[in-house]
């Protein structure tokens, strides 16, 4: 088989990716060759057919199957637009394909040498040959286009569901991309009274009908990402977890100006939180220096406040959400307020302790000692 063959049949394949993106899948194709000819032609199709299996070179290897009444396709050679996943390498072992034609290399599940390589396997493997690279520029473009294409639609949505006030700024996406230790799903509510169509973003993880839960309050300079291992402890052992982040912190919109946020403001847009999510018997978790100011336990909903002493954390996960002067205004503001600036109305179980945030272990203890003081 000449490099110009190989050329040809990667330029079928891309057909069948191009058809593929035409269905709304991700693109990409395949097709089987045997003797100059084509028996068979696939590509991915999962979303369509709720089928996790449905990849272009299974699609390719069944019909190809089917085609020839035998499972086994001994001389052909699978041209595909993308490196085969450690699934469709094995169900090619299984077909004995002699020769697999790749075009783009996949860093992420790619089988055939990115993340593993099956086919240099020698228990699993004898004869099959891997070639990679053919049209790869093209098959690479073909699926990163889709990726881009589709991102840009999902900050379309996101934009209509909740648009970006003109005296407010919003952290893009990116900035929190592969954050570690931070795989919870971002939920977001905009129709808050008080949040005046801001756009406040809040972590709830744990069981809906926890009978007890617990809103985590990050502090003056950071966000929610601080409470990454307490939220885990606490969500772990079946308590319901509240993680926002203020107007002006995280993942939520901020305001440009520092004069925009003052305390009663804050603790109304928390107090219609815990309303609207309907969080009964909780537990407010805040830290000395911090947002204790708030006396948000003034209200029905709060069973006691756990204070912690916890030394500020510094990283790049932390400055993430304030890429610029600009995005500071929040805590700017906040730290001029200063412990006392709300009054304890209600008489509630407290507790106070020390511990490490970041250290995963710390915050373990924290949550335990925590939940059996906060017993109901
Ligand atoms: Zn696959």
């Amino acid at each position: 088989m000449s490099e110009l063959d190989d050329a040809h049949w990667m330029r079928e394949a891309l057909a069948q990716a191009q058809a593929a993106l035409q269905a709304g899948e991700v693109p990409v194709g395949a097709v089987l060759v045997r003797g100059g000819r084509e028996i068979a032609s696939g590509r991915n199709a999962p979303i369509a057919g709720h089928d996790p299996t449905a990849h272009a070179e299974m699609q390719a290897l069944r019909a190809a199957a089917r085609q020839l009444g035998n499972y086994r396709l001994d001389g052909c050679t699978l041209y595909v637009t993308l490196e085969p996943c450690a699934m469709c390498s094995g169900a090619m072992l299984h077909a004995r394909v002699p020769r697999v034609v790749y075009g783009a290399a996949d860093p992420k599940t790619g089988a055939a040498g990115s993340v593993v390589n099956l086919f240099a396997e020698p228990l699993l493997n004898h004869q099959t040959q891997v070639a990679g690279g053919v049209l790869a520029e093209e098959c690479g473009a073909l699926l990163s286009d889709f990726f881009r294409a589709r991102r840009r639609s999902q900050r379309a949505q996101q934009l209509a569901a909740h648009p970006l006030r003109q005296d407010a700024l919003r952290t893009p996406d990116h900035a929190f991309a592969n954050l570690p230790d931070y795989p919870w799903a971002p939920h977001y509510v905009s129709d808050l009274p008080a949040l005046a169509g801001l756009r406040l973003h809040y972590l709830d993880e744990g069981p809906r009908d926890a009978t007890r839960s617990w809103l985590l309050l990050h502090g003056c300079a950071g966000w929610s990402y601080e409470y990454r291992h307490l939220l885990s402890a606490l969500a772990g052992a079946g308590e319901r977890v509240l993680a926002p982040d203020l107007i002006g912190f995280g993942k939520s919109d901020k305001p440009k100006k520092a004069a925009t946020h003052n305390p009663a403001w804050h603790r109304q847009v928390l107090l219609e939180l815990v309303d609207r999510l309907d969080l009964r018997q909780v537990v407010l978790v805040a830290q000395a220096g911090g947002w204790e100011a708030l006396a948000l336990n003034a209200a029905g909903r709060f069973v006691g406040e756990l204070l912690l002493h916890a030394p500020e954390a510094h990283g790049p996960a932390f400055d993430a959400p304030f890429p610029d002067a600009g995005h500071r205004a929040g805590p700017r503001a906040c730290a001029h307020w200063g412990e006392g600036a709300g009054t304890r109305l209600t008489p509630l179980r407290a507790l106070t302790e020390r511990c490490v945030l970041d250290d995963a272990q710390s915050a373990r203890t924290v949550a335990e000692r925590a939940m059996e003081y906060f017993s109901l």
